[in-house]
């Protein structure tokens, strides 16, 4: 008699694994689950759920909530509906964190680049627009959840904050669903949940001018990390490299770093972080960085330097 055990077996626990192409970039997901069409199930939930994001907060997409914002705005209030609202709320929080390194309104510029077909605005737009980026234009009444801009012209886009919510938010739904280990990865931003079964995830940082090379690796766990890069969206013309990281003062791609890294709890605002760090540079960067007890940093400057915080133990020490 063959003893029929293969039922009662418990079921095979293993690393499950997808990725897709999605807010222009791809978002990919790594579990651990004992159960794969369940595990399959959950990763799927992801996607949806970024889905759903970026349908509210794509400026790409004509008939997204932020579109409208950005239409109507400069007219009359806009009603912005809960989520969207503290997203907004937290990056105009931000902008005065990082003294305006970050800023939403940065795409009051920013729309007139389009990198794909390597355009960009002439100088005479980006004198006219750069007043207009001004995250205290951006005005918002709590109370009736309405968005409100103070100028004409003035254009939001939540780029530098959305991949860090996306993964934040497919983390929580892997947790509630009882995933211990796991990592939810949009583009340059990712969001660890526990660690790799025992040791810490390695989280390579590229380098930021040699494609497919990595120039340093970190073991993370339970973390979130961002890497802002010039490398990400960008095109050459007559030497000057024109990428999608807008300094404020400017109104120009932010120059004198290649990469930012920035790690710590919350993956919203390691991702406006890493930004932010990009725009104000070394020094100012990393000084930001060491009055914020729970978050590092690694840059990379235009000359292949590297950086850390304060609080980084440098790898050969
Ligand atoms: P990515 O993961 O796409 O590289 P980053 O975190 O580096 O994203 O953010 C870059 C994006 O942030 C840009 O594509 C743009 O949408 C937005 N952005 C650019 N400059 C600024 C700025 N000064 N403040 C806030 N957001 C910005
Ligand atoms: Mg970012």
């Amino acid at each position: 008699m063959v003893a029929v055990f293969v039922s009662s077996m418990p079921a095979q626990a293993d690393w499950i694994a997808d990725a897709r192409p999605m807010m222009g970039t791809e978002i990919s997901v790594r579990i651990w689950h004992d159960d794969a069409r369940e595990g399959q199930r959950l990763i799927e939930q992801v996607f949806v759920e970024a889905k759903r994001i970026d349908q509210l907060m794509s400026t790409y997409i004509d008939d997204s909530r932020i579109s409208d914002i950005n239409r109507r705005s400069a007219d009359e209030p806009v009603i912005a509906g809960d989520e969207l609202f503290r997203l907004i709320q937290r990056a105009l929080d931000i902008s005065v964190l990082t003294l305006g390194a970050f800023d939403i309104t940065y795409e009051s510029v920013g729309q007139h680049y389009d990198f794909r077909n390597r355009e960009r605005p002439d100088k005479a737009t980006v004198d006219a627009s750069r007043v207009l980026i001004d995250y205290r234009l951006v005005k918002l009444d709590q109370a009736a959840g309405t968005v409100e801009f103070a100028a004409e012209g003035v254009r939001i886009n939540l780029g530098g904050i959305a991949k860090g919510y996306v993964v934040e938010r497919g983390v929580d739904l892997l947790r509630r669903a009882g995933v211990q280990n796991g990592i939810v990865t949009a583009g340059g931003d990712s969001r660890l949940l526990g660690d790799r079964r025992g040791e810490p995830w390695m989280v390579g940082i590229r380098d930021p001018r040699i494609e497919g090379e990595i120039a340093m690796t970190l073991p993370l766990a339970d973390e979130a990390v961002s890497t802002s890069g010039d490398y990400e969206r960008y095109f050459v013309e007559d030497g000057v490299r024109y990428h999608h990281i807008i300094s404020p003062s400017t109104g120009d791609p932010a120059s004198g770093v290649h990469s930012a890294t920035v790690f710590g709890p919350d993956a919203v605002l390691t991702d406006a972080l890493s930004t932010s760090v990009f725009v104000m540079g070394v020094d100012e960067g990393l000084r930001l960085i060491a009055t914020l007890p729970d978050y590092e940093s690694v840059v990379i400057d235009d000359q292949g330097q590297i950086y850390y915080s304060d609080g980084l133990q440098r790898p050969d020490q």
